[in-house]
């Protein structure tokens, strides 16, 4: 998940830097209900709301599955005589991918249905 948010003068989608921010009133209290910050693209200065700031996919998803594609391969390969393994080749990719696109879904629209100002959860 990344926290970006869009720049008033140019539409550009600017990347907020934020560790382990949960929701709008982890970022809050990290950085204020409004922080400043400078578009990377037309370089003006922003007052960002945290309630502007959105949550996007990033590319843990296909990091994740690729990695764990590439480490059934090598399990197969490594148990390749033993025969019944052969099927994590299959199976675990789809299994470690699923999850992590589950698991980042729902951080996304947790962090996007939960306002700082109305501090009630919208339900889609
Ligand atoms: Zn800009």
């Amino acid at each position: 998940m990344k926290l970006i948010t869009i720049c008033p003068h140019c539409e550009s989608k600017v990347k907020v830097k934020a560790f382990l921010v949960g929701d709008r009133l982890d970022l809050a209290k990290a950085k204020g209900k409004v922080f400043e910050m400078r578009c990377g693209n037309c370089q003006s200065r922003l007052n960002v709301d945290v309630d502007d700031v959105i949550a996007d996919s990033d590319y843990t998803v296909p990091i994740v599955s690729g990695l764990s594609l590439i480490g059934a391969i090598v399990i197969t390969l490594f148990f390749w005589d033993v025969g019944i393994f052969a099927f994590f080749t299959l199976v675990l990719p789809i299994i470690v991918a699923s999850s992590a696109r589950q698991n980042q879904r729902v951080k996304i629209r947790l962090f996007n249905d939960l306002y700082y100002d109305s501090k009630r959860l919208r339900i889609p």
